[in-house]
């Protein structure tokens, strides 16, 4: 087969302990999905979960040890950090239930959804689509993925951002409104999920601006942790 141009690079994330890499499908976002965060963005009560998709290639790899980089993002003046945790899907499949959703996970990594807010929060009012506040280039920095066997209790893991080694998010992934199965049963309904397919599973509360010159460190319990520098426009 030839081609017009050179086809886009495969993305790929490290796995733990494995020489093969993880080929990304599809990113998947899952919105306000702790209760203390939706009240943060001025929402109260359980919804029914609602998702977002960014671009493949706005994955940024970070590699064990390794301080990775974004630029700071154009035509924003409110960058906000999200800590998450990352489910990777390793087998596709839809309308799976619940109780099946674990055989579908290959493993867990920690992920930042940066978001361009102000941005995010005029198409918000406007109610029009959120691509320009969440699915812009380098939006989705991510960890090594550590294969499911081997990431502990991740139901209860804590989770936590600090940035400039200071607190900004702490919480539990025991605090999803919609849980890593029920999130997968909601998914799969919608969309026909296909292995390499990463959910971002929503942001505990805490969220806030970064600058130039900032770094974070992302951090779930049983996970590699991820820190990433905030660099130049
Ligand atoms: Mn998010």
């Amino acid at each position: 087969m030839s081609f017009v141009f050179p086809p886009p690079a495969v993305v790929s994330v490290p796995v733990v302990g494995r020489a093969e890499r993880f080929p990304v499908a599809r990113v998947y976002c899952v919105g306000r999905n702790y209760e203390e965060h939706a009240k943060e963005m001025g929402f109260t009560g359980r919804e029914p979960p609602f998702f977002f998709l960014k671009p493949t290639d706005a994955v940024v790899v970070v590699d064990a040890g390794q301080t990775g980089s974004i630029p700071y993002p154009r035509q924003t003046q409110n960058l906000h950090h999200e800590i998450e945790l990352v489910v990777a899907i390793g087998t596709g499949g839809r309308n799976i239930r619940a109780a099946d959703a674990f055989k579908h996970i290959f493993g867990y990594a920690v992920g930042l959804d940066m978001t361009r807010r102000d941005l995010q929060g005029e198409m918000k009012k406007q109610g029009r689509p959120w691509e320009i506040g969440k699915s812009y280039d380098h939006s989705a920095p991510i960890g090594p993925i550590t294969p499911a066997a081997q990431a502990g209790a991740i139901e209860q893991a804590a989770l936590w951002l600090q940035v400039n080694g200071q607190d900004r998010q702490r919480s539990n992934v025991a605090k999803l409104i919609w849980n890593i199965a029920e999130t997968i049963e909601h998914l799969s309904a919608a969309w026909d999920l296909q292995a390499g397919d990463l959910i971002y599973t929503g942001t505990p509360e805490g969220v806030a601006a970064v600058v130039t010159g900032d770094q974070m460190v992302g951090h779930v319990d049983g996970l590699t942790p991820i820190t990433v520098n905030v660099g130049a426009a």
